[in-house]
C-alpha cells in the first residue's frame, strides 16, 4: 500500500460475498485495471463469473480467510451479514473498508434505529421485543397496524410479520420465529425514496440524486430517478443520508432506505453500507456509477461526480422476468443487465433494465 493509502490500479480488491453487487462492483473495478478475489459460500457465484479467483468457503472458516486476505490489496462487501469475528480477522490482515464499526450498525436493525435516533434522525415508532409478553406490551404503546421484523439477516421483505388491529401478539411472535424482533409502527408513507452517499478516504462525500422506490410483494421493482419531490425535500433527504455516513466515518457506498409522509416528513427505514439495488439506474443515468464510485472509494481514489446526467427509470427482472430477454432487447432504448444466474427461481432477483429519458422528461409512478 502507498503511504496514502491509496491501492493503485493493477492490485486486487477483496469482495465478500459473490452476489450481482460484486458482480457489477468487479465489473466497475475491471474497468479501472483492478483484479478482483470472491469470498463466498456459494459456488459459480454471479461475481466469481468476471472475477480473478473465489474462494468457495463458509463465512466463519478462518483458515480460508486468512488465504483470502493474503491475496488482496484491500478487502470490502457486498454483502454486511459476515460475523464480527471474521471481520476482525481480515482488518488484522489487509485494510478493510468500510470498517467494522459500519457493518456492526448496518448489520442490526435496533442499532440501526439507535444510531439513527442518536443523529436526532427520525424512523418509525419501534421497540425491540423478546417475547410475546414483550410484544403484547409494545403493542400497546405503539398500536396497530405494525411489522415486527426480525432485528438480523432480513431482506427483501423477508422476516417480518404484519400485525393488524384485533391480531394475536402470541400468533405473531410464533410466525416470526426468532428469540429476538423489533416491532415498528406501520408508517402511512406516500413515497419510498432513497439515497446513495458516497464517502472518499478523505472524507468527501457525493451523493446520487434521491430516488423513488416502489415495491412488490416486499421486494424491489420499480426505481424512478429522481423522485418527483420538490427541492426542500430532496435536500433533506440527501444531508440525513451524509450525516449518517459521516458519523459512521464510512468509507464506501452507504444506502440508506425513508418513508416519505403526507405532512413531509422523513423517516429512515433502513441502511445498508454497500451498493444497493436503488442505484443500478446510475449505471446507466450518471456520469460515474454507484459501482465504479464504490471502487473509488475502497481502493482510497478520489471520487467520481454523482450528477445525474438523464432522467432514468430501473425495473427489476425477478425470476421468470428474466426470460424476455430478447423482447426487452428488441427495443434500443432499453439497458439489459443480467446477473449470469442459471436458476430463476420465484422471487430471484435475475438481472434488470434501465431506461433514459432527457431530464425532466421521465415517466412519474
Ligand atoms: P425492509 O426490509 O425494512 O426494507 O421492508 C421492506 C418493505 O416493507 C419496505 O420497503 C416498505 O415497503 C415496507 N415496510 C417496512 N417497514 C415498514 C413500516 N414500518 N411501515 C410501512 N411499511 C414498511
Amino acid at each position: 500500500m502507498s503511504p496514502n493509502n491509496k491501492i493503485p490500479p493493477g492490485r486486487t480488491i477483496g469482495i465478500i460475498g459473490g452476489g450481482q453487487l460484486g458482480r457489477m462492483s468487479a465489473v466497475a473495478a475491471a474497468e479501472m485495471g483492478y483484479k478482483t478475489h470472491i469470498f463466498t459460500p456459494e459456488k459459480n457465484s454471479p461475481a466469481s463469473q468476471v472475477s480473478e479467483l473465489t474462494i468457495v468457503a463458509p463465512y466463519e472458516d478462518e483458515s480460508a480467510l486468512k488465504k483470502f486476505a493474503a491475496g488482496v490489496d484491500v478487502i470490502t462487501f457486498e454483502f454486511e451479514n459476515v460475523p464480527a469475528a471474521s471481520v476482525k480477522l481480515l482488518a488484522d490482515l489487509k485494510p478493510v473498508r468500510p470498517g467494522w464499526q459500519c457493518l456492526e450498525i448496518a448489520q442490526d436493525r435496533i442499532r440501526e434505529k439507535t444510531f439513527a435516533a442518536e443523529l436526532g434522525i427520525p424512523t418509525a415508532p419501534w421497540a425491540e421485543v423478546r417475547s410475546s409478553e414483550d410484544l403484547e406490551k409494545a403493542l400497546g404503546e405503539i398500536g396497530a397496524p405494525a411489522i415486527l421484523k426480525t432485528t438480523r439477516m432480513g431482506y427483501d421483505g423477508k422476516g417480518q410479520v404484519r400485525i393488524n388491529q384485533g391480531d394475536n401478539a402470541q400468533d405473531a411472535w410464533k410466525a416470526l420465529g426468532s428469540d429476538v424482533g423489533i416491532l415498528e409502527g406501520f408508517v402511512d408513507f406516500v413515497m419510498e425514496v432513497s439515497v446513495i452517499t458516497a464517502r472518499g478516504i478523505d472524507g468527501v462525500m457525493e451523493s446520487f440524486d434521491v430516488v423513488q422506490n416502489h415495491h412488490e410483494n416486499g421486494i424491489l421493482d420499480i426505481t424512478i430517478a429522481p423522485a418527483p419531490i420538490n427541492d426542500v425535500l430532496r435536500a433533506r433527504a440527501i444531508d440525513t443520508a451524509e450525516k449518517m455516513a459521516e458519523k459512521m466515518d464510512m468509507v464506501g457506498l452507504l444506502a440508506v432506505e425513508m418513508f416519505i409522509t403526507a405532512d413531509d416528513n422523513i423517516l429512515v427505514n433502513e441502511m445498508a453500507p454497500r451498493p444497493h439495488n436503488s442505484g443500478h439506474w446510475t449505471q446507466d443515468g450518471c456520469k460515474t456509477s454507484q459501482f465504479e464510485q464504490f471502487i473509488r472509494a475502497v481502493t482510497g481514489l478520489k471520487l467520481g461526480t454523482a450528477e445525474r446526467h438523464s432522467d432514468a427509470v430501473m425495473k427489476n427482472l425477478i425470476g421468470a422476468d428474466a426470460n424476455d430477454w430478447e423482447t426487452i432487447t428488441q427495443d434500443g432504448e432499453n439497458k439489459l443487465h443480467l446477473y449470469g444466474k442459471s436458476e430463476a427461481r420465484p422471487g430471484r432477483k435475475m438481472g434488470h433494465v434501465n431506461r433514459l429519458y432527457p431530464k425532466g422528461s421521465g415517466p412519474k409512478i
